[in-house]
């Protein structure tokens, strides 16, 4: 069946500039939706929404409150470098709120039922920002923040955050480790921006399978290595929502990282996922654009995931 999966966005993520110089720049979004209108049959099945703007209130969920103000403070003084590589423009605000707003629309209309599956192509991306640092291109974890918001705002219990990023999801790391009931599997280039990640980092409850890999294998190795590190993370652990840290600069020819991914194997991973969903938990997975780098690709790439939600793996 399809027709139950959301494309969501939000025409505020567009307006934040960090310059065409940038790798992250405007350009990435555009390229989804060109590749979106290429694809007919694919747009016309999947329900396109826009997201809203998550209120301070929710993004304390993962952020301490002085950041939050100093990265707001920032904006309205017209914007600035937050870090080496973090540029935020006086569009930044509405922009990252968005973003993280984008995902706990996810969020609700997956609990509702009326959209279990959605992909959100929002930017800035998250999964390096920290609880009070913005860091790699992320002002706010916008993936963390949802998974505090699915179980305080929804009351579910167990989530599980899969991260396909070439790089260590070190912010969604360290906003979610403390809660043993959110599991967060990432697998990354080793070693790599950001350093971190190292298999033997658990995080203090044991909740964390990092899955470090190195540059150049056959994909079909990324592919094992992930759906293991899935594995071991659901033993005995059956998940209420699976969140997905979609980062598309895994695909071969990003040129911030080494790994061999091409299309089939997204459409493969999230068929994998999707049918995982729809055995633990009514077929819920919210997932969240991260990184990527070659927008032409990442677009079809994001195709090639959309499509793979839209098909209900089990009748
Ligand atoms: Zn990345």
């Amino acid at each position: 069946m399809r027709g139950r999966a959301a494309f969501i966005s939000h025409s505020d993520c567009g307006r934040h500039d960090t310059g065409w110089g940038h790798p992250e720049h405007v350009g990435r979004l555009r390229a989804i939706t060109r590749a979106l209108r290429d694809d007919p049959a694919l747009f016309s099945a999947i329900e396109h929404l826009e997201g809203r703007h998550a209120t301070v209130a929710e993004l304390e969920l993962a952020h301490a409150a002085d950041y939050i103000r100093q990265v707001r403070g920032v904006i309205e003084n017209g914007g600035g470098r937050l870090d080496a590589d973090t540029i935020v423009s006086d569009g930044s605000w509405d922009a990252a709120t968005a973003g993280a707003g984008c995902a706990l629309t996810a969020v609700d209309l997956s609990v509702a039922g009326e959209y279990p599956r959605s992909f959100s192509a929002v930017r800035p991306p998250g999964h390096h920002a920290v609880a009070d640092r913005a860091m790699g291109f992320c002002l706010f974890g916008n993936v963390a923040v949802a998974a505090h918001y699915a179980r305080q705002q929804h009351g579910l219990q167990r989530i599980l955050i899969i991260d396909w990023d070439v790089h260590h999801g070190n912010g969604t790391q360290a906003l979610v480790e403390s809660e043993p009931d959110i599991h967060f599997v990432s697998m990354h280039q080793w070693p790599w921006y950001p350093g971190t990640g190292a298999r033997e980092d658990r995080g203090p409850h044991d909740s964390v399978w990092n899955v470090p890999m190195p540059p150049g294998l056959s994909p079909d190795r990324y592919v094992a290595a992930l759906e293991a590190g899935v594995d071991a993370a659901t033993e005995g652990f059956v998940p209420d929502l699976i969140l997905i840290s979609a980062g598309f600069d895994s695909l071969a020819g990003d040129p911030l990282g080494g790994f061999t991914l091409e299309l089939d194997h997204f459409d493969e991973l999230t068929g994998s996922i999707v049918a995982r969903a729809e055995s633990w938990c009514g077929g819920r997975v919210v997932s969240v654009l991260e990184g990527g780098y070659t927008p032409e690709r990442v677009g079809q790439a994001c195709v090639r995931h959309l499509a793979a939600l839209a098909v209900d793996r089990v009748s």
